[in-house]
């Protein structure tokens, strides 16, 4: 693996790394068209730079939800 400068803090970062792990600040050489670069540019599109654990986790409460919901709704239409 290798080892960048993060462009805010200087700290060193793996090349790897979606952010920085110091400052989280993203790293660019890390978009190489895997499924993180994909979550950077969702994140982009939000307007603030969210690392793609946050992303992921969010995404993940957004879904649990939905599947709470529809089977909530499920069970409360079958009822009657
Ligand atoms: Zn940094």
């Amino acid at each position: 693996m290798t080892l960048i400068s993060c462009p805010a803090c200087v700290h060193r970062v793996s090349a790897e790394a979606a952010s920085c792990p110091s400052c989280g600040h993203p790293v660019a050489a890390s978009v190489s068209g895997r499924g993180e670069g994909v979550m950077r540019v969702l994140g982009g599109v939000a307007g603030t730079y969210i690392s793609a654990t946050t992303l992921a986790s969010l995404v993940l409460g957004v879904v649990m939800f939905v599947c709470v919901a529809a089977v909530l709704i499920t069970l409360i239409l079958s009822g009657r």
